[in-house]
């Protein structure tokens, strides 16, 4: 640190500078996270002094959590939920894993060997952060042609150790929705807790569904599920970090029950302790204001945009790997890990998976218009060229 510190003016040109080393939003296919709506960021402002680590002093902030939580519960079709705002989809995947590894402890008396968790292959990086930090063995279940888990074989790994299943309303790698509404049934036949990841669907799903994509329902409408994951600062167009997590029973939230040291403080339900209450204003304002018609609206545009970008990527002669169920395109393309590095070079940032190496991946959300459409697919067909990989058709 410096002895003598800079002038204001000085410490801000710095950050302005050095934020010019960021890419634009609009040259950006890789990112759930989108650019926040304007409100998000006003609301978030209103809110920077607030730490929701210390309901105390801030009851109003609280307040406000508690709303957000009621409007994404009637979204999760159940308003009683219990539910909280953490740091991201990691921390809601944490907490739901916490509580299933409790329960588990509670019923069984002690756990007779280590315990397991079923998930899909496809099932999000984050998990194994959890399953290191709180002992758990995952059993992989493969996934079928569509890159969704297959239940049966799901199924097949049940045993006397298993203590949760996790399925996901949207793969962030493919956009695949798993089988929720087999998994519940499972759930309920082999009395196992459920968890639904939706950090990337759940502020899709709901409203793609009134517009008429055959997407399955996902959420607390089927009885096996017991916990889900929602990402406001995914699809709900909050700034970073907001994330939530809910529980059927208020009864499995009380699980969570972390003291401070202080008489009369509430025990924390979540595992950050000091904690930005401006994510809550941000999450409450942005749903209010946009309200499920403006959600559907945003469905819409998202939808129309992908429609936009896959009919020019056909018309170019590149094909899909799968059909898109949300808004994330998978390109099958050998060189994609050549194409994406030369992109990046000319700051175009797209994605590769690892395990499926000859595939691009492209997400469509707010900042993705056509004109970025367009300006993609140019710088595309000029990564072709310039690697001498044939481009295919025109159009
Ligand atoms: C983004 C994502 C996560 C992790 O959420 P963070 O907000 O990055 O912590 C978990 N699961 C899925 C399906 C996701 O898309």
């Amino acid at each position: 640190m410096r002895r003598k510190g800079l002038p204001k003016e000085e410490v801000l040109s710095s950050i302005r500078s050095l934020r010019e080393k960021d890419v634009p939003w609009s040259r950006v296919l890789n990112s759930i996270c989108t650019r926040p709506h304007p409100l998000a960021v006003e609301a978030f402002q209103a809110g920077i002094d607030t730490n929701l680590g210390d309901v105390r002093i801030f009851r109003g902030t609280h307040d406000i959590e508690r709303r957000a939580v009621a409007l994404m519960g009637t979204l999760l079709g159940k308003e009683s939920c219990a539910g909280s705002l953490v740091s991201g989809g990691t921390e809601a995947n944490l907490l739901a894993m916490y509580v299933a590894r409790k329960l588990a402890t509670q019923r069984r008396g002690g756990l007779t060997g280590p315990p397991e968790v079923i998930v899909a292959e496809t099932v999000h990086y984050s998990v194994q952060k959890i399953f290191d930090l709180l002992g758990l063995t995952p059993r992989t279940a493969p996934v079928d042609k569509r890159l969704r888990m297959d239940v049966k074989a799901a199924e097949a790994l049940v045993n006397e150790r298993t203590i949760a299943l996790i399925g996901t309303a949207g793969t962030s790698e493919f956009g695949s929705v798993d089988p929720i509404e087999a998994l519940s049934q499972l759930a309920l036949e082999r009395d196992l807790y459920l968890h639904v990841d939706a950090a990337t669907g759940g502020f899709i799903i709901p409203f793609a569904r009134e517009l008429g994509h055959p997407l399955p329902r996902f959420d607390f409408s089927l009885p096996g599920v017991t916990s889900i994951t929602l990402d406001p600062h995914k699809y709900g167009l909050v700034n970073v970090p907001a994330g939530a997590v809910f529980f059927r029973d208020p009864a499995l939230q009380s699980l969570i029950s972390l003291d401070s040291f202080f008489a009369r403080t509430p025990t924390h339900r979540t595992f950050l302790g000091t904690r930005p209450g401006g994510a809550a204003l941000a999450t409450y304002a942005v749903l209010e204001h946009l309200g499920w018609e403006g959600f559907v609206e945003a469905t819409r545009t998202n939808y129309d945009t992908m429609g936009y970008l896959l009919d020019r990527l056909n018309a170019r002669g590149y094909s899909l790997l799968l059909p898109p169920e949300l808004n994330i395109a998978i390109v099958d393309l050998p060189a994609a890990v050549q194409v994406m590095e030369l992109l990046e070079r000319w700051d175009w940032i797209i994605s590769v998976s690892k395990r499926y190496s000859n595939c691009l991946r492209l997400v469509v959300t707010a900042h993705v218009t056509r004109p970025v459409v367009d300006a993609f697919i140019d710088a595309l067909d000029g990564a072709m060229t310039e690697l001498g990989l044939v481009s295919c058709g025109t159009d």
